[in-house]
């Protein structure tokens, strides 16, 4: 089952992927993970894309295919995965057809996660992520039971260095100008799903999960 997930920053994507992990036992490839993995590591990769992410414009399309082209090449992705927060423009979903054709891929479903940019802001401003397992929290919409501290492994819980206000109006005027026209494109390809992500986060894993049958 290999799938795609769509939606702006803050729509909820990571949130549903950890879901359908869980459920599918498919590999989540996420390619802003990546990223931050490769700053963590400060590795060469991360050093070309932190000022990137840190403004909140894109990283550029051939350092982005190369890393998933490696990544989706892997064993386990034969089975299945989710593509979470790749492609964002053209010419990465134009590359990942590509690649899939190589690999012998069908896409089963494209999924966008659709919430009104007035709520992104407040979503990203209070997301909350485990250092230690990757796990996501939000401060009002999904709390941890102790403050600070991950439900599931007890880890420490920070705040993303690009989830400021500040930066998520660029992110959201770059998803509007390069990644928008993505749903033209897959409602072309008839691969084409749009949930409501204003809904509970079990509600959207419910519309998510119907999609998938
Ligand atoms: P994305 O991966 O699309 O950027 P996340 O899954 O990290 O988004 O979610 C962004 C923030 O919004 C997180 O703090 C998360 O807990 C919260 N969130 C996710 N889904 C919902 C929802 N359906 N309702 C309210 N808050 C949500
Ligand atoms: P995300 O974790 O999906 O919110 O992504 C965080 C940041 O990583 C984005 O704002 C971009 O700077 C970068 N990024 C993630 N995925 C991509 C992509 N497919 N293309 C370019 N940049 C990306």
């Amino acid at each position: 089952m290999h799938i795609l997930l769509m939606g702006p920053p803050g729509a909820g994507k990571g949130t549903q992927a950890a879901n359908i992990v869980k459920k599918f036992a498919i590999p989540h490839i996420s390619t802003g993970d990546m990223f931050r993995a490769a700053i963590k590591e400060g590795t060469e990769l991360g050093k070309k894309a932190k000022a990137c992410i840190d403004a909140g414009n894109l990283v550029p399309d051939e350092i982005t295919v190369g890393i998933v082209r490696e990544r989706l090449a892997q064993d386990d992705c034969k089975k299945g995965f989710i593509l979470d927060g790749f492609p964002r423009t053209v010419e990465q979903a134009d590359a990942l057809s590509k690649i899939l054709a190589e690999l012998g891929i069908d896409l089963k479903s494209v999924i966008n996660i659709t919430v009104p940019s007035a709520d992104l802001v407040e979503r990203a401003v209070g997301r909350r992520i485990c250092k230690s397992c990757g796990a996501t929290y939000h401060v009002k919409f999904s709390p941890s039971k102790a403050e600070g501290k991950c439900d599931e492994c007890g880890g420490e819980l920070y705040q993303r260095a690009d989830d400021t206000e500040e930066t998520m109006k660029n992110r959201l005027s770059v998803y509007e100008a390069q990644t928008k026209p993505l749903i033209e494109y897959y409602q072309k390809a008839g691969l084409y799903v749009e949930i409501d992500g204003r809904q509970a986060i079990d509600k959207v894993f419910a519309d998510v999960v119907e999609t998938l049958k």
